[in-house]
């Protein structure tokens, strides 16, 4: 990596006022959770249509047995790396203003992050799908399989968005606006594929933001949007360019 822009993208991130980060499942992969798709990608050896909402509803069992293994056994493995820490770091000293993630994987909470709009929702608690209630996941819960609310005996699924199912509201409209108030967007581990969150970068660039991009591999917004390019691993090149920022 060329120090010069290591040190650019340090100086930036320094002089912003309105710092935001926008992630997506490549921040994670170095904490052991593989991304949806490529290679190493959990639907190569899953079939998606567990997170179809419709086949969820006809059939919860066949779905919760999946789900538990990728959402509940090894999400509670994986430890957060030295990116998910960094963000942590600049937002506990008000560098960073905003974060936007798509992961619904826990890792930048348990990294220290507090305000955070997760996209899609989030596995730590299950809503029932009859009465909306809401449970803080308990191992407890998953006795068995699919899980049932206490009130209702309805079915609970995980409170993230399931294929064919919206953005939580609050969710869209915290990301609308940190990306209309943003100078500078940290895009970091994210393909730009899935839509509607591709476009929250897209909103932040015609408002007028600095676009840097964290990436394994050039993406959807690497040729269109992105001011400076990091190709490589997001657990390197954060701490990377943490270590040159002088605020
Ligand atoms: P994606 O799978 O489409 O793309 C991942 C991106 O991360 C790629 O551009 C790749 O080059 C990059 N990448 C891989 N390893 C990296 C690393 N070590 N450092 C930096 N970049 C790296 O991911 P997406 O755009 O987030 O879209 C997938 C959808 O699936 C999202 O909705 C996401 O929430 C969900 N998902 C979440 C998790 C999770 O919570 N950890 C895991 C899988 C999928």
């Amino acid at each position: 990596m060329i120090k010069a822009q290591l040190r650019e993208a340090a100086t930036l991130i320094g002089k912003s006022h309105s710092l935001n980060a926008f992630t997506g499942a490549g921040i994670s992969a170095e904490s052991g959770i593989p991304p949806f798709r490529g290679e190493e990608g959990i639907w190569n050896k899953y079939d998606p249509k567990v997170l179809d909402i419709n086949y969820f509803l006809d059939n919860p069992r066949k779905s919760w047995i999946i789900i538990h293994k990728l959402f509940y056994e090894m999400f509670s493995k994986a430890k957060p790396n030295p990116a998910h820490f960094v963000l942590a770091e600049w937002q506990q000293k008000s560098i960073l203003k905003s974060l936007i993630t798509q992961n619904i994987d826990q890792l930048h909470q348990i990294a220290g992050s507090t305000e955070i709009t997760c996209f899609h929702g989030t596995s730590l608690e299950l809503v029932c799908m009859e009465c909306g209630k809401k449970f803080a996941v308990d191992e407890k819960l998953f006795e068995e399989l699919p899980p049932l609310c206490s009130a209702c005996n309805g079915i609970l699924k995980p409170d993230f968005i399931f294929f064919g199912e919206g953005i939580p509201p609050k969710a869209y409209a915290e990301a609308i606006d940190a990306a209309k108030k943003t100078d500078v967007m940290l895009i970091i581990g994210t393909s730009g594929e899935v839509r509607p969150a591709n476009q929250i970068p897209v909103l932040a660039k015609q408002n007028g933001a600095t676009i840097i991009e964290v990436n394994r591999d050039p993406s959807h917004y690497t040729q269109s949007l992105s001011t400076m390019f990091f190709r490589g691993e997001a657990g390197k090149i954060l701490p990377e360019i943490n270590a040159l920022i002088t605020k």
